[in-house]
C-alpha cells in the first residue's frame, strides 16, 4: 500500500530470532526465509534452488529493535489518532512468532524491550493536555465470538452497539478506565493479562486461541465553536456562550489469535470448535483488508465480531498497520508461507 494513504493498510513483516530449540534442532538447516531489509524484500525458500520473493512496506530482521518497529509502524498511526483520526495496529501470525512481544511486552526490567502498547501510551500522554483532554482505555478478549472484559472478568458477554445515524461502533458494557499516568496504564495491562490467563484457564484454552484488543479512546478539546455567538444579531445584546468543540478518536491495538491451522487428526472437538471460530474471524479480517487494498466500495465487516469491532478502522480517514510475524524455522515453512500470503493480500 502506498505510504501515508489513509484508508489503506500498511504491511510490515517481522522475523523473530531463532529460539533455543531452533538453534539446536535446526543448526544444520538453512532458515526458510532470507530478508533484504533495505530493499523491503523477503525471500521464501521453496527448496535448495528456488525461492519466491515478496515485497512489503517494511521488512524487519531479527535484529530490529522494539523502538524501531514502534517508530516505523505504530508511531505514524498514533500521531494520526492524536490528530483526530481512528487508527489500528494489528499483529498477525503463527503462535510463538512474536505478536505479543511486538505489541504487549511490558519491559519492566528492560525498557528497551517495551512493546507498542506501552510506547503508544507514552507518546499519547506526552501530547495531550490533562486540563482539556482525556484518554481512557478498554481491554477486551474475543473468544469464540464472545467479547469478554479483561478489566472486569465477570463481564463476559459484551455486545456491540452501532449508532444508527453515524454507524460508529461502541461497547457500552465494557469497562472504560481513564488513564492519567504511564504507571497506572502499565498496571492496568498487567491486571488485564492476569484476568486473561484466569479466564482462559476457566475456559480450558490458551491465550493464543483468542484475540486481545486494547482500545484507547482520546477526547480532545480543540477550541470553541464561536459561530454560535457571532451569528447573534449585535442589537439583541444577547451573548450566547460559545460551545467547546470536542474531537474524539480511537486507537485499537490488536493481538490476533494464532493463525496456525489446527489439524483434524489428533485434535479434540473443543479445539476444532475454537479453530473454526478463529478461522472465521481471521478470514473475515482478510476479506476486509483485501477489499481495502482493492479500493472496493464494499468492505464486508458483518461477517465476524472481530471485523465489526474494527469497523471504524477500515477505510475513510482511518490509518491501519498490519505486522505479520514469522519464525525462521524450515519446519514451519507452510505456516510461514500462509502468513506471508495473508500480508501480501492486504497490500
Ligand atoms: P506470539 O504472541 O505470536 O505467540 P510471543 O510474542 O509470545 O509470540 O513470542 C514467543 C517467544 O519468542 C517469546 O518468548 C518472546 O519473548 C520471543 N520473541 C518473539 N519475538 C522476539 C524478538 N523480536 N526478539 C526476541 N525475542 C522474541
Ligand atoms: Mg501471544
Amino acid at each position: 500500500a502506498a505510504d501515508g494513504v489513509p484508508g489503506r493498510v500498511r504491511v510490515a513483516v517481522r522475523l523473530r530470532p531463532r529460539n533455543e530449540e531452533e538453534l539446536h534442532a535446526d543448526a544444520d538447516f538453512a532458515d526458510c526465509v532470507e530478508l533484504q531489509a533495505e530493499l523491503k524484500r523477503l525471500k521464501l525458500r521453496k527448496n535448495n534452488w528456488e525461492a519466491d520473493t515478496y515485497e512489503f512496506d517494511e521488512v524487519f530482521t531479527e535484529f530490529a529493535s522494539q523502538k524501531r518497529v514502534y517508530e516505523v509502524v505504530a508511531k505514524p498511526v498514533v500521531e494520526s489518532v492524536l490528530d483526530g483520526y481512528n487508527g489500528t495496529v494489528m499483529a498477525y501470525g503463527q503462535t510463538g512468532t512474536g505478536k505479543t512481544f511486538t505489541l504487549g511486552k511490558l519491559g519492566d526490567d528492560d525498557t528497551s524491550a517495551r512493546g507498542i502498547m506501552v510506547r503508544a501510551m507514552e507518546d499519547i500522554l506526552v501530547d495531550i493536555s490533562p486540563e482539556t483532554d482525556s484518554v481512557s482505555v478498554s481491554y477486551l478478549q474475543l473468544y469464540m465470538e464472545a467479547i469478554q472484559d479483561l478489566l472486569d472478568p465477570a463481564n463476559d458477554n459484551i455486545s456491540i452497539v452501532e449508532d444508527p445515524k453515524t454507524g460508529d461502533v461502541s461497547l457500552p458494557g465494557a469497562t472504560l478506565v481513564e488513564i492519567r499516568d504511564q504507571q497506572s496504564f502499565v498496571e492496568l495491562l498487567r491486571i488485564g493479562e492476569a484476568h486473561r490467563i484466569a479466564a482462559n484457564t476457566k475456559l480450558n484454552t490458551e491465550s493464543s486461541r483468542s484475540h486481545a484488543l486494547l482500545m484507547v479512546h482520546i477526547k480532545r478539546s480543540v477550541g470553541r465553536d464561536d459561530a454560535v455567538s457571532s451569528e447573534v444579531d449585535d442589537s439583541s445584546h444577547l451573548v450566547k456562550p460559545s460551545k467547546p468543540i470536542v474531537r474524539r478518536s480511537k486507537l485499537v491495538l490488536v493481538d490476533l489469535a494464532g493463525s496456525e491451522r489446527v489439524h483434524k487428526s489428533g485434535s479434540e472437538g473443543h479445539m476444532l470448535e475454537e479453530a473454526k471460530y478463529i478461522n472465521l474471524s481471521l478470514s473475515a479480517l482478510g476479506k476486509c483488508i483485501n477489499a481495502l487494498a482493492e479500493n472496493s466500495s464494499h468492505v464486508p465487516v458483518r461477517d465476524s465480531k472481530l471485523t465489526r469491532l474494527l469497523k471504524d478502522s477500515f477505510g475513510g480517514s482511518a490509518r491501519t498497520s498490519l505486522i505479520v510475524t514469522i519464525g525462521p524455522s524450515p519446519r514451519h515453512r507452510g505456516e510461514t508461507t500462509s502468513t506471508i500470503l495473508f500480508g501480501q493480500r492486504a497490500m
